[in-house]
C-alpha cells in the first residue's frame, strides 16, 4: 500500500470497522434484556467457573455491559462510570422487537386487524 492509498482509506469511520468486527463483536442490548437480566442467567454470569482466557479469569463480569474485568476494584469503579450508567438506562427501554420492525414496515398485528376479511381470504385460498 502505497502512501496515497493509506491516505484515502480512512473516511472517518473507523468506529464503525471496529464494531462490526467478528472479534470485537459485543452482545446486543436486546440479547442483555430478554436473557441475561434474568435472575437465573444473571447469577450464572456473574459466578463464571475460572476462565484463563478471559480478563480476570472471568470472576469479575459486568452484566449490563458484557464485559470482563481483571479485579473487583475495576469491576466496583466500572459501575461508577458514564459507560456503564449510560448502558443501564439503554437497557431500561423495552427491547427492539420484530413486531415493533413489523409494525413500522406496516406488516404488524395493526394492519391485519383493519383488514380482517381479506385474510381470512387468503386462509381459505
Ligand atoms: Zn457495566
Amino acid at each position: 500500500m502505497t502512501r496515497q492509498r493509506r491516505k484515502r482509506t480512512h473516511h472517518a469511520r473507523n468506529h464503525i470497522y471496529r464494531a462490526t468486527r467478528t472479534r470485537a463483536r459485543q452482545k446486543d442490548l436486546d440479547q442483555i434484556q430478554l436473557h441475561d437480566l434474568d435472575p437465573k442467567n444473571r447469577l450464572a454470569l456473574e459466578s463464571q467457573p475460572l476462565d484463563v482466557d478471559k480478563p480476570g479469569l472471568a470472576q469479575h463480569y459486568c452484566v449490563e455491559c458484557a464485559r470482563y474485568f481483571e479485579s473487583d476494584t475495576a469491576l466496583k469503579s466500572h459501575w461508577k462510570t458514564k459507560v456503564h450508567k449510560r448502558r443501564v438506562k439503554a437497557l431500561q427501554e423495552p427491547a427492539y422487537t420484530i413486531e415493533e420492525a413489523e409494525r413500522a414496515g406496516g406488516l404488524g398485528r395493526e394492519t391485519r386487524k383493519s383488514r380482517g376479511p381479506e385474510v381470512e381470504m387468503d386462509a381459505v385460498e
